[in-house]
């Protein structure tokens, strides 16, 4: 099988799980557990932030990270199509009584400075209080301009809000710019990191911030019940992936172009965009159902609707890239 639904499908390697295997564990909730800590502590500093937090999963993180930013009766201002929005369920609305305040993402998936000043309400009884931006990088693959994040920062800042990231897919964009953890850290009061997209770990994510922060994190992360025990078995995943699986995320970069150069000569399908490890990608209507079908039958698993998503990611190789390509090909010849 050839599986391009996602980054999140990839199985622990054997090294990973020997690592897993290996590594002394506690009760984390008692903060125990030295793989959890050494974690923590490691990727705390190089993403140039005081402290981490290990989470089960990016959508409890950036839940979390929005309960420790907001008080019941605040907003938040996030993208129309942010994860934080649009695929976690209303949590932050459900759970921690936070209104979002949703914006149109342009294009390049940035939130336009007007549209931001213009949802920032007075402080007045009649509005909630707006005490969040949140941002993602990378957005549907694409890479936030740093500029853009700059200027985003600092009107925020100059209108009093803290900042977020969700950075489920973070080290993509840090491999594609070549800069480093810490640089992409840094305009933001707070960032969610993936260690299960692209990198190859089975479960974990990790908030950073400062140690106020970190410290209020906890006690949610405790209350949505994300306080684990013996949690080293997943932080030495994480730590794993961090240590061996960043700088092969280039490969994906390398392998979705390829992909997006051999689906664009395709008839009947346009790729409307490429961008790190996601093809992005038009399916006139009519070769919809009859593709999806053709392509089962091949072994190749998608996500097949009008507009579809194609993910690459560790468990695909070059040869999984030409079949692909191949596959599509023998279709539309047919
Ligand atoms: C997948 C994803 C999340 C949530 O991660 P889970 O671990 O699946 O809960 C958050 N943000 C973005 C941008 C994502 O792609």
């Amino acid at each position: 099988m050839i599986d391009l639904r996602s980054d999140t499908v990839t199985r622990p390697s054997t090294a990973m799980r020997e690592a897993m295997l290996a590594a002394p564990v506690g009760d984390d909730v008692w903060g125990d557990d030295p793989t959890v800590n050494a974690f923590q502590q490691h990727l705390a500093k190089r993403a140039g932030k005081q402290a981490a937090l290990l989470f089960p999963s990016g959508t409890q993180s950036n839940l979390v990270a929005l309960m420790a930013h907001c008080e019941r009766g605040d907003e938040y201002i996030v993208g129309q199509n942010a994860h934080t929005y649009r695929y976690e369920g209303g949590g932050a609305a459900v759970l921690g009584s936070i209104q979002p305040q949703p914006i149109e993402n342009a294009p390049d998936g940035t939130l336009p400075l007007e549209k931001i000043t213009a949802a920032i309400k007075a402080d007045d009884p009649h509005f909630a209080r707006t005490r969040l931006l949140a941002l993602e990088n990378t957005i549907a693959g694409k890479v936030l301009p740093a500029g853009y994040i700059d200027d985003a920062v600092a009107l925020a800042r100059q209108r009093g809000l803290a900042t977020h990231l969700d950075g489920a897919r973070l080290f993509n964009a840090m491999v594609a710019t070549g800069t480093t953890l810490e640089a992409m850290c840094q305009p933001f009061d707070s960032v969610s990191l993936c260690f299960s997209k692209g990198l190859g770990a089975p479960i974990g994510s990790a908030l950073v911030g400062s140690h106020a922060f970190i410290d209020k994190a906890r006690r949610w992360r405790k209350v949505v019940g994300g306080g684990m025990r013996q949690a080293g078995i997943i932080a030495a995943a994480c730590q794993y992936a961090l240590e061996h699986h960043v700088a092969d995320l280039e490969k994906d970069h390398r392998r979705a172009a390829r992909l997006g150069e051999g689906l664009s000569a395709l008839p009947g399908i346009t790729v409307t965009s490429q961008a790190t490890n996601m093809v992005f990608a038009e399916v006139e209507h009519a070769h919809v159902a009859p593709l999806a079908a053709w392509l089962k039958e091949h072994d190749i698993l998608l996500d097949l609707v009008y507009a579809t998503r194609f993910v690459v990611h560790r468990d695909i190789d070059d040869a999984d890239i030409e079949r692909v390509i191949e596959v599509m090909q023998a279709y539309f010849k047919r």
